[in-house]
């Protein structure tokens, strides 16, 4: 589950084994929804998900979206990241947490890749004596385009 490097193809077999495991009907509408979110490094919102799929199926609404999304969050195959300040945005090639870094202009996100968060936390539960379990990073700055 936590290999990073999932191409397309076997990440929307995981999660469409997932999802058939928890008797969930795969439709062909969530079946589109599943393979943007297995293809795309992007991090949608469930509107950019929606939008970039109405032209092809012109019956896909918002709900369904947002329906498919629960589902995957439900079976523990999506990460959400909240925002008090816009749409909420998905990750499903990376359904574990995992830092992020963000665009305060265009709100374009992006997974570092040469992150070692295993000493920083190692070291977080020497000090503190916490069993850390999880984490949210994010870091903020202005992307190559808008700076
Ligand atoms: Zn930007
Ligand atoms: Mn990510």
């Amino acid at each position: 589950m936590n290999s990073s490097h999932n191409s397309p193809e076997k990440r929307l077999k995981e999660m469409l084994e997932k999802l058939k495991e928890s008797d969930c009907r795969i439709t062909p509408q969530r079946y589109a929804v599943l393979n943007v979110l297995a293809n795309s490094f992007e991090h949608p919102s469930a509107e950019s998900i929606h939008l970039e799929l109405i032209e092809n199926y012109p019956t896909m609404s918002l709900a369904t979206v947002y329906k498919t999304i629960n589902l995957l969050k439900r079976a523990g195959e999506i990460l959400e990241l909240e925002f008090s300040d816009l749409s909420n945005r998905y990750d499903g090639k990376k359904p574990y947490p995992h830092p992020h870094v963000i665009c305060s202009q265009c709100g374009k996100i992006v997974d570092p890749s040469h992150l070692n968060l295993e000493e920083i936390t190692n070291k977080m539960m020497e000090e503190t004596g916490f069993k850390i379990l999880t984490h949210r990073l994010d870091f903020y700055g202005l992307c190559s385009d808008c700076q």
